[in-house]
């Protein structure tokens, strides 16, 4: 059952805490996912999936964290990147602070898929349960055998902004998404991770003038739908 930490009084809390419930923190980003997208995509996908998530679990999902570093974003207006060693010491906190609540078990449900975010979000994770009596899950969906799962587009260029990360959206949040825009775009055939490898420090670089890649235009809310349910078994399954 899904409950939202933040609507509950601390007692609640406490008997959910007391009762094994885990604890759930949507991580994401601020940042532009093209011209059809909000800034908190990410936020809004991680809430996503935690909600779905407690259809399997009792479970507390907190507020979420929306900010982290986003270099790759940053050239575009309402993208707020902040230093990694700030994001990780705010998600040591966090998790520290839910650990001390009382949760056991804590799952950090993040759909941000910047390369160092992710990074810091696993040390993060790692640093806040070292010698503690709670459990921080990190599931990663980028992984095999989820990541192939979710299409070559999810692995070759078009986890930002294109038909994945769109799709999820009309299936999450339909009302957020500029479906005339949508409809317009052209494909941008980046791969993203190789301009990555070859140096592109940014989405710019990489050759994304609008903040987005692979094929907004191809996504639908049942590929949404269909990427939701890897997503969450991958997520239940990490969870164990
Ligand atoms: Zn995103």
């Amino acid at each position: 059952m899904h409950h939202l930490a933040a609507h509950l009084p601390w007692p609640r809390v406490k008997a959910l805490a007391d009762g094994g419930a885990w604890a759930l923190l949507p991580v994401g980003s601020t940042e532009a996912h093209g011209p059809h997208l909000p800034l908190n995509v990410d936020v809004v996908i991680a809430q996503e999936v935690c909600r779905r998530v407690a259809r399997h679990h009792d479970a507390v999902e907190f507020p979420p964290v929306a900010y982290s570093l986003t270099d790759f974003a940053a050239p575009f207006a309402g993208t707020v990147t902040i230093p990694a060693e700030t994001a990780k010491a705010m998600l040591v906190g966090v998790l520290r602070g839910l650990g001390q609540s009382g949760f056991g078990r804590i799952a950090v449900i993040n759909h941000h898929l910047e390369p160092a975010h992710f990074k810091v979000v696993h040390a993060a994770a790692a640093e806040a349960q070292a010698g503690a009596s709670f459990r921080v899950v990190v599931p990663d969906h980028r992984r095999k055998p989820t990541g192939p799962q979710l299409g070559d587009e999810f692995m070759h260029g078009g986890s930002h902004a294109g038909t994945y990360e769109t799709s999820l959206m009309l299936a999450a949040a339909p009302q957020l998404v500029d479906e005339a825009l949508r409809r317009g775009l052209a494909p941008v055939a980046v791969d993203l991770p190789g301009a990555i490898k070859q140096g592109a420090t940014n989405f710019l670089e990489a050759g994304g003038p609008a903040a987005y890649f692979g094929d907004p235009a191809a996504a639908s809310a049942a590929e949404g739908e269909r990427l939701f349910d890897i997503i969450v078994r991958a997520t239940l399954d990490a969870m164990g």
